[in-house]
């Protein structure tokens, strides 16, 4: 029975990435042992290093006006260490609110300094991102903050917010390389890999060279960007296997038609899956509104919480793994990063309509 992971994250890569990782696991290019049993300073890595920062700049459209930085820490350590680096002590930083996500993100801004909610949707369950019009911007923020798409609430947003040269930066870890996206809109972009670029481990930061001045004196030397920007990544030990496994994705997006060629992908999968839950008379009630719909995390419910479990474990009887929503929110959530291809999302189409009609 084929396989189909729907799981949030860490979550599915593509095969040929994980055939080429199997296969040079016991010898990479002939020199007897495996990439994560060399020195990160070795030329076998600095290559992979030098390569990865390449490819997600040329995918994404920019120019050398910006550095890409190999973390460790998670999205989560981004939370705080973008107001420790970017947000003095007389400055305000907004935030934009559209879920789980973007409430932890100020939640731990807050801890350092004055951030805002800056615009949203709160309320509790967050079904759509802020329209343009209820955004309210300070006057002169240090940054302005949104994360593109709510991994858990499943909503997405279809616009870049306008920031008026106020300096912008996302949360992208659930759909960065998921689409075209005019990247030079951002002073700082960051995700964690385990979604759309590779296993767990390593934090991708993009930033403008520009931003990247001197960090307060108090800030340890690991929690300084300029510390990474200034070593290439390589001031201490890297998370070496994941940045060599998202290196190689990042190789497969480029092959597979960029980013544009990713957001036909996604479209396709994520409008078979809506047309389900559009098509079955309300069954499955889809938590997003229309137009904030997440092409990455689709999420529904079902008339009743054990109609909800009968249909994951059915599903996962079919092959169908990680349909389980998040635990704080419940209901159905069908992820379909980059790797999944369309098959997976016809055949779980095909199972909603069949599980409704046996059901309903
Ligand atoms: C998963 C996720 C995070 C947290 O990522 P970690 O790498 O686990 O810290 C933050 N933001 C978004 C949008 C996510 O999807």
């Amino acid at each position: 029975m084929t396989t189909y992971n729907f799981n949030a994250g860490p979550a599915i890569l593509p095969r040929v990435v994980l055939e080429q990782v199997h296969a040079e696991l016991l010898d990479y290019q002939g020199r007897g042992m495996s990439i994560i049993e060399m020195s990160h300073r070795s030329k076998e890595y600095e290559a992979i290093n030098v390569r990865a920062e390449a490819r997600m700049l040329a995918l994404l459209g920019l120019e050398s006006s910006y550095r890409v930085l190999f973390l460790q820490g998670g999205a989560s350590t981004q939370f705080a260490m973008l107001p420790m680096n970017m947000l003095a002590a007389e400055q305000t930083a907004d935030y934009l609110m559209s879920g789980a996500w973007s409430d932890k993100a100020l939640e731990e801004a807050q801890r350092f300094g004055r951030a805002r909610d800056a615009g949203g949707t709160a309320g509790g369950d967050y079904r759509r991102v802020p329209r343009p019009e209820q955004l309210h911007l300070s006057e002169n923020p240090a940054y302005v903050h949104y994360t593109t798409n709510e991994t858990i609430q499943g909503v997405q947003y279809q616009y870049i917010p306008e920031v008026g040269g106020r300096r912008l930066v996302a949360d992208m870890s659930s759909d960065i390389c998921s689409r075209p996206i005019d990247a030079g809109r951002f002073s700082l972009i960051y995700a964690g890999a385990q979604k759309n670029l590779g296993p767990a481990g390593a934090t991708v930061v993009i930033v403008r060279e520009d931003w990247l001045g001197e960090a307060p004196r108090d800030l340890p030397v690991m929690l300084r960007y300029s510390t990474f920007a200034k070593n290439n990544s390589l001031y201490n030990t890297p998370p070496v296997f994941a940045v060599y496994v998202l290196d190689l994705v990042l190789g497969w997006i480029g092959d597979a038609g960029g980013l544009a060629g990713m957001e036909r992908r996604n479209q396709e999968k994520a409008g078979l899956v809506y047309a389900a839950i559009d098509q079955s008379e309300g069954f499955y009630r889809g938590h997003a509104d229309q137009d904030s719909r997440s092409l990455m995390n689709v999420t529904f419910r079902l008339p009743s919480e054990s109609l909800e479990q009968r249909f994951a474990s059915a599903a996962l009887a079919h092959g169908m793994v990680g349909l389980a929503g998040h635990r704080s929110v419940g209901g159905i959530r069908a992820s379909l990063y980059n790797a999944m291809d369309a098959d997976g999302a016809r055949a779980l189409a095909a199972f909603m309509l069949d599980f409704a009609d046996s059901n309903g």
